[in-house]
C-alpha cells in the first residue's frame, strides 16, 4: 500500500491525481491533502477520500477548516500554514507525494519530501525550473526517487531507457546511452496560427480555453504564450541533464503525441495517448506496473490526422526568452519564473495585456544580473527582487 500525499489537491492534477489512486483502494491511500485557501473543496475530497490529515496553506483558514471537517463527521487532523504543509510532505503521513500546488510556492515542500526520501511525482514544473540542481541534489542525498508528472517529461521517462531515475549516488554525469535528441511536443495553445495584431485584445478566458486540456488558469495562460514550452525545456535539461542544444520543441496540435526521444541510430521512440493527465499519473505512481487510469483507449484508426510544425517563435516570444534564460545560467530561470508568474497574474486580474506577459519578463531578466544558485534562501530573495522588479514594469505597462 503505496501512502500518497496530494499537494495541491483542489486543483486540476490534485483532482485527476486523487481519481486515479481512488480506482485502485487495495494499492494507494490519499493521507494528506492540501489546499491554499479553497476550504469547501478540500472539506468535499476529506469526505471523499478519509485521508489522515488536511492542510490549508492560509493559517487565517484553520478555524473554519477544523469546523468543517467537523461538521462533516470527519475525524482527520487538520492544519494549517506554509510550514504544516512542508512538515506534511517530508512526515511520516506518506512515502509518496505528487507536488501540485502551482507556482514558487510548491518549492519547499517539494524539496523537503525529496529530502525526506520520499518518491517525488512532480507535476510543479516552477520548482525544478527555480531549483533544478537543489532539488535534484535532495533527491540524491534523500535516497528517494523524482518521477515526472508533466505529460511530456512522462512521456521522455517512458521512452527513455530503464537507467532512470537514477539509483542514489549513481553517476549523474553519464549521459543516457545514445539518445541524440528530446523532442517535446506543444499544441500551440489556443492561439496557434495567432499573429501579434490579433492576440492585442484578447482575454482571459479566451486564454484559459485550451483546445485539448482542461488545466488551472496559471499554466493555461503559459500554454497559451509557449512560457509553457519554455519552462518545460528547462525542467527537460534538468530532469534528464541532456544540453540546451539536445532539446527540441515541435508544435503538435493534436495533444497525442506527448514528447519523442531521438537516438544516435536514428530510431524515434514516442509516447502516445488522450490529452489526459490521468495516463501519466498512473503511470508515475504504479512505475514500474501498469495499472488502469480511467482513461479511454486512443483508437488510432478514427483519431485525426497527427501534424506536426515549427513554433511561432517570433509570436509568442517568451519560448526564447526562457531558453534564453537557461542558456545563462545560474538564477536566470528562477528570476524568468518569477516574473513570469506576476505576469500571468496581472493578466488574469485584467491589468496587463497578453503581448506584455513576455514585456515584462524580458525587462526583468534584462534588469537583474544572473547569480550562482548557491542555496534555497538566496533563490527565494532573487525571486523576491525579481516579483517586486515585475510588478514595476506591470504597472508602468498600465
Ligand atoms: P490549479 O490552479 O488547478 O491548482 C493549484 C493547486 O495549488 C490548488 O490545490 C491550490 O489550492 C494550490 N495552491 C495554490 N497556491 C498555493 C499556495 N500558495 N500554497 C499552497 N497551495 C497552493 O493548478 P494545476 O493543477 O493546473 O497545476 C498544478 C501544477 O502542475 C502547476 O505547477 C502546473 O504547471 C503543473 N502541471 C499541470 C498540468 C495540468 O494539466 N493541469 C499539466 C502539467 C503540469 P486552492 O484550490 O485552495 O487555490
Amino acid at each position: 500500500m503505496k501512502r500518497v500525499a496530494v499537494l495541491g489537491a483542489t486543483g486540476s492534477i490534485g483532482g485527476s491525481a486523487l481519481d486515479v489512486i481512488a480506482r485502485h483502494p487495495e494499492q494507494f491511500q490519499a493521507t494528506v491533502l492540501t489546499a491554499h485557501r479553497n476550504v469547501e473543496a478540500l472539506v468535499a475530497l476529506c469526505v471523499a477520500h478519509r485521508p489522515r490529515l488536511a492542510v490549508i496553506a492560509d493559517p487565517a483558514l484553520e478555524p473554519e477548516l477544523a469546523r468543517r471537517l467537523a461538521a462533516a463527521g470527519l475525524r482527520i487532523d487538520s492544519a494549517a500554514g506554509p510550514a504544516a504543509i512542508i512538515e506534511a510532505a517530508a512526515g511520516s503521513l506518506c512515502d509518496t507525494v505528487v507536488a501540485a500546488i502551482v507556482g514558487a510556492a510548491g518549492l519547499e515542500s517539494a524539496l523537503a519530501a525529496a529530502h525526506a526520501g520520499k518518491c517525488l511525482l512532480l507535476a510543479n514544473k516552477e520548482a525544478i525550473v527555480m531549483a533544478g540542481p537543489l532539488l535534484l541534489e535532495a533527491v540524491r542525498a534523500g535516497g528517494g526517487a523524482l518521477i515526472p508528472l508533466d505529460s511530456e517529461h512522462n512521456a521522455i521517462f517512458q521512452c527513455l531507457p530503464r537507467d532512470w531515475p537514477r539509483n542514489a549516488g549513481a553517476d549523474p554525469r553519464r549521459p543516457h546511452s545514445g539518445v541524440r535528441k528530446l523532442i517535446l511536443t506543444a499544441s500551440g495553445g489556443p492561439f496557434r496560427g495567432w499573429s501579434r495584431a490579433q492576440l492585442e485584445k484578447v482575454t482571459p478566458d479566451q486564454a484559459c480555453a485550451h483546445p485539448n486540456w482542461v488545466m488551472g488558469r496559471k499554466i493555461s495562460v503559459d500554454s497559451a504564450t509557449l512560457m509553457n514550452k519554455g519552462l518545460e525545456l528547462i525542467e527537460a535539461h534538468h530532469l534528464f541533464e541532456m544540453p540546451v542544444d539536445a532539446l527540441d520543441v515541435v508544435v503538435h496540435p493534436q495533444s497525442l503525441v506527448h514528447s519523442f526521444v531521438e537516438y544516435v541510430d536514428g530510431s524515434v521512440l514516442a509516447q502516445l495517448g488522450r490529452p489526459d493527465m490521468r495516463t501519466a499519473i498512473a503511470c508515475a505512481l504504479a512505475w514500474p506496473e501498469r495499472i488502469e487510469s480511467g482513461v479511454p483507449p486512443l483508437d488510432l484508426a478514427t483519431s485525426a490526422a497527427l501534424t506536426f510544425e515549427p513554433p511561432d517563435r517570433g509570436v509568442f516570444r517568451c519560448l526564447d526568452l526562457a531558453v534564453a534564460a537557461l542558456r545563462a545560467g545560474g538564477d536566470h530561470p528562477a528570476i524568468l519564473n518569477a516574473a513570469n508568474e506576476v505576469a500571468v497574474a496581472a493578466f488574469l486580474a485584467g491589468t496587463l495585456s497578453f503581448l506584455e506577459i513576455a514585456d515584462v519578463v524580458q525587462a526583468v531578466l534584462e534588469e537583474l544580473p544572473g547569480r550562482a544558485v548557491v542555496d534555497v534562501p538566496a533563490l527565494y530573495e532573487r525571486d523576491a527582487t525579481a516579483r517586486a522588479a515585475a510588478r514595476r514594469f506591470v504597472r508602468h505597462a498600465c
